[in-house]
């Protein structure tokens, strides 16, 4: 079945055709796909969840593909009566191919580079977004460049982009000139961009929405999740609002976005009411997959927070990383800092009473732990080497 659909500007509301490559309208704004959602009555049936179960609604014909998506929903059991939640659930997309959720944006984004023939594509990542893009690039036989900020980049996913086969090209500075250059790199040297201004990836990432309802079969009450370049909270809120537009759903979830504190430009904006973002110059926080002062679709996702009646918060680098702990020792679920922040903001916000525990609430979890390894390795302290004997063993284990 084939979908029909146009991009469309958020802001104007210029039409363009799937056909033509363009990233941005010529009013400066950016663009969204507009998808027909008739023909998919059965689809959310609690079963075989992937990405490409809900094709009809991705604006594709081509498929590259490697079986991304159907993550699971945890219910946090241990955590949620720590902290006296009645339904806490985790969204957990580090079991995606390449331990984050960018995968479900790039199967849909790379199909659409094979799609319109195109044989190069690039982005600029501070991590997960490159080493998905390298992967399905692989996958797709397309030459891949990905355009790094210098020395600030997670082992776990620098190794991941080199070993898929992808150039990388470190970029002197952060994040957000990164993506400059490799804008204008796209535009004059015939590439495929796929950074998140790009509209098709964000439709790969809606299906986090779908998901989340399929498995549930109800609609949660809140959902929170880190926010970077901010193209991810804008993805699920498109999620459920398609549902709800389609007649699937018959009420929406409030939108609940996290930044940390180094690295806030939506938090203040959303904070002090402001109209047009503010960008925070020199971004900071162990959190590097969200060390972003610049964010991309900062008018999507403050429409979102908006129109959802929900808020942003920031959490600090320590609450972070308490967090990350907390959620690996109780519930064995090991996610990278970013991931963490959402787990941080829900605590927080607990702590202000800013949030009520009789919510269904859903913490998205965004990328792997062992992505980057370093910022626990280089925290803790392992105890000297002992003797095996006995003696010491029965000490230690505490008999
Ligand atoms: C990309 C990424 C984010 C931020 O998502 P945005 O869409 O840029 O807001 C958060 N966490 C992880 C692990 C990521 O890879
Ligand atoms: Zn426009």
């Amino acid at each position: 079945m084939i979908t029909m659909h146009y991009l469309q500007c958020i802001s104007c509301g210029n039409r363009y055709e799937p056909d033509e490559i363009v990233y941005r309208c010529s009013c400066g704004s950016i663009l969204e796909a507009v998808i027909d959602l008739d023909g998919a009555k059965n689809i959310f049936d609690g079963n075989n969840m992937s990405v490409w179960k809900y094709q009809p609604f991705l604006p594709v014909r081509r498929r590259a593909s490697l079986n991304e998506g159907g993550t699971p929903l945890y219910p946090a059991e241990n955590l949620k009566r720590d902290i006296g939640y009645r339904r806490l659930y985790v969204k957990n997309e580090g079991e995606n191919p390449t331990c984050s959720f960018k995968d479900r944006g790039m199967t849909v984004g790379v199909s659409k580079a094979m799609e319109l023939g195109m044989k190069k594509v690039a982005c600029a990542s501070t991590g997960n977004t490159s080493a998905s893009l390298a992967a399905y690039s692989a996958h797709a036989a397309l030459s891949c460049y990905v355009m790094i900020p210098s020395g600030k980049i997670a082992l776990g996913k620098l190794a991941q982009a080199i070993v898929y086969g992808a150039k990388v090209i470190p970029i002197k500075g952060n994040f957000d000139q990164a993506l400059e250059a490799v804008m204008e790199a796209s535009r004059r040297f015939n590439i495929y961009l796929l950074n998140s201004i790009n509209p098709y990836r964000l439709e790969g990432q809606k299906t986090i929405a779908y998901e989340i309802f399929d498995q549930l079969q109800e609609v949660p009450d809140r959902i929170i999740l880190p926010v970077g370049n901010a193209g991810n909270i804008s993805a699920i809120w498109k999620g459920f609002k398609e549902l709800k537009a389609a007649g699937f759903i018959d009420r929406l979830p409030v939108m609940t976005g996290i930044q940390a504190q180094g690295s806030m430009p939506m938090v203040r904006m959303f904070a002090e009411e402001l109209s047009e973002l503010i960008p925070e110059a020199s971004p900071e926080t162990v959190a590097t997959a969200i060390r972003i002062g610049n964010p991309v679709s900062w008018q999507k996702a403050i429409n979102a927070v908006r129109e959802s009646g929900g808020l942003m918060e920031s959490v600090t680098d320590d609450e972070i990383l308490a967090a990350q702990r907390t959620l690996a020792s109780r519930e064995g679920i090991f996610v990278e800092p970013a991931s963490a922040s959402s787990v941080a903001g829900l605590l927080k916000l607990q702590g202000q009473g800013a949030i009520d525990e009789d919510e269904t609430t859903v913490l998205v979890t965004t990328g792997h732990g062992l992505k980057d390894p370093n910022v626990v390795i280089d925290s803790i302290q392992i105890m000297d080497p002992v003797d095996g004997d006995m003696d010491t063993m029965r000490t230690l284990v505490g008999e």
